[in-house]
């Protein structure tokens, strides 16, 4: 038993190595030319404006913002004086490769995970709601409870682990969606039309399932390699719940664009949206043919509806987002108080309770993320997750806590964050009235429109507000988040506690 085991390892091993060596070299982990150069050679069909892109993709005025970002965050997997800190070896190959792949066994490895995490988030101060690491973990989560998909009708769960394998030895980026098109809303809506317009399992055949219809959402859509797709819950046909990932210029995946948010290059005008506008799609499958070794699962309407809930992925996904989401805070909180010192404001006591608003959300964050290490416990599979209310708690507070900060950077820079002239009047003959009326106590007029410019390319541009919107909704409703926070707080307790005291009389 034993020794068919480890010869099924070998093979796995074998045609792993053979599938990550370029000319007998293993590949680790990837810079972002790699990542570039692979999308590049990708036939993904991408719609903007109505019109398919052709060429290369990184050079699209749209993309080539975000995916010079995207590459920097591969480079730092590179960079000698934190390699260390964003790699790991891999159990399969021994080769480096990223550390947002690595399956925590211990609370230390889920401290380094933070780290890990917290630094690629730095390098664009979390405005990337879909660094690699968001979904790198999400993928690890699924191959951590594969388990639960044992012995189950229509599961796969040696599917996932190959894909998880496969993804984390040639570090491939990837994108998901999981939410159905967003036209009846009601409980009880079941859809009748002739054509599908939820994406669903038209078909089976020899080779694999066929998908045709539609999911909402994709942020990335495609810039990876890859879409993950599956079922967040709530399924009530069958047809409609499956997980899956397959290449996005599969044959018969399309996605179209939302109308991008980039106004320009100029990185002083546009300080975000010139670098970080990741771009959501709608994606179109036209009976797109998934092949059975990419089937996760399918036609299981039990499965559907619990595998998140039951597996490890909300705990990782937000033990992830939560570590993104504190440096973000800390970026904004600097922002705030730039804005505070550039035009003299701090000696307003509102102003120093709105400052000091930002700073107990952002210790509240860090502590939420620490108890969630603390009380991390192996789950059955033998893998170290993080404490899951902490996390939800966070969750449940962040939707809330950011637009009030957007709304506290409003409050503070006022007019400020519309007396903003662009690159080009600094560069023109009105440059001395400019620098004369727009000067700040602790800055210069230039210097101190390139605050504002930053402040209301958080708070006003459409940049902006999509990234208030994304902290609102980007995991899932609130609502239905708050609900699930509720359900799974244990209140036995409490009320024990109560009537403890009330029979004491
Ligand atoms: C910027 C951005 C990026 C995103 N990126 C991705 C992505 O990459 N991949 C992906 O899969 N998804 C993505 N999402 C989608 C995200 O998961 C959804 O927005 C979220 O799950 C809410 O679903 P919905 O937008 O369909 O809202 P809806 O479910 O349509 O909700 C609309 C309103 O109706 C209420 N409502 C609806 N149903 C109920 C109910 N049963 N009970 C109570 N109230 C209800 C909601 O509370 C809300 O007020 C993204 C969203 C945004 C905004």
């Amino acid at each position: 038993m034993l020794g068919r085991k480890k010869e099924l390892i070998r093979c796995r091993m074998s045609s792993i190595k053979k599938r990550i060596t370029v000319r007998g070299v293993p590949m680790p982990a990837i810079t972002g030319n790699e990542y570039v150069e692979r999308i590049d050679r990708m036939k993904t069909r991408i719609w903007v404006d109505g019109t398919l892109v052709s060429g290369r993709i990184s050079e699209h005025p749209v993309f080539k913002g975000v995916m010079k970002s995207q590459a920097a965050l591969y480079d730092l997997q590179h960079n000698k004086s934190i390699k260390t800190a964003m790699t790991y070896e891999s159990p399969l190959t021994g080769n480096k490769v990223g550390l947002s792949y690595l399956q925590p066994k211990t609370k230390e490895d889920l401290i380094k995970r933070r780290a890990m995490i917290q630094e690629w988030a730095l390098s664009n101060n979390g405005m990337m709601g879909r660094s690699p690491d968001y979904m790198n973990t999400m993928l690890m989560a699924f191959a951590s409870s594969a388990g639960f998909l044992k012995g189950k009708e229509n599961c796969f769960p040696d599917n996932i682990i190959s894909f998880y394998e496969y993804a984390r030895e040639k570090d491939i980026s990837m994108t998901h969606t999981f939410i159905d098109p967003q036209v009846n809303r009601a409980r009880f809506y079941f859809e009748t039309a002739d054509e599908p317009i939820a994406a669903k399992v038209v078909k089976k055949n020899k080779e694999g399932i066929v998908i045709k219809g539609a999911r909402l959402l994709a942020t990335q859509g495609g810039i990876t390699d890859e879409i993950v797709v599956f079922s967040a819950g709530g399924i009530q046909d069958k047809a409609n719940g499956f997980a899956f990932s397959i290449p996005t210029d599969s044959k018969g995946l399309a996605f179209i664009c939302r109308s991008s948010f980039v106004e320009g290059d100029s990185s002083f005008n546009y300080p975000l949206s010139s670098r970080f506008e990741e771009m959501d799609t709608l994606v179109v499958f036209d009976n797109v043919l998934v092949p059975w070794e990419r089937v996760f699962y399918y036609d299981n309407l039990q499965v559907s509806n619990s595998f998140m809930a039951s597996s490890s992925v909300l705990p990782f996904a937000l033990h992830q987002a939560v570590s993104r989401q504190i440096i973000k805070t800390e970026f904004l909180l600097g922002v705030a108080q730039s804005i505070i010192e550039a035009i003299n404001i701090m000696e307003y006591q509102h102003v120093q309770e709105k400052a000091s608003e930002m700073i107990a959300s952002l210790e509240t964050m860090k502590a939420l993320i620490m108890k969630s290490e603390a009380e991390a416990e192996a789950d059955e599979w033998g893998f170290m997750r993080p404490g899951q209310l902490p996390l939800q708690a966070a969750v449940h507070f962040y939707p809330r806590l950011y637009p009030r900060f957007i709304e506290i950077i409003q409050l503070l820079g006022a007019s400020g964050l519309i007396m903003i002239p662009t690159e080009s009047a600094f560069q023109s003959s009105i440059r001395k009235e400019l620098d004369r009326y727009l000067q700040a106590k602790s800055a210069n007029a230039q210097d101190r429109v390139a605050l504002f410019r930053l402040a209301w390319d958080i708070t006003m541009s459409s940049f902006g507000t999509r990234e208030t919107l994304y902290e609102r909704f980007f995991f899932g409703d609130p609502v239905k988040l708050s609900s699930q926070l509720y359900f799974a707080c244990d209140k036995k307790p409490y009320i024990r506690r109560v009537k403890d005291f009330l029979q004491k009389g």
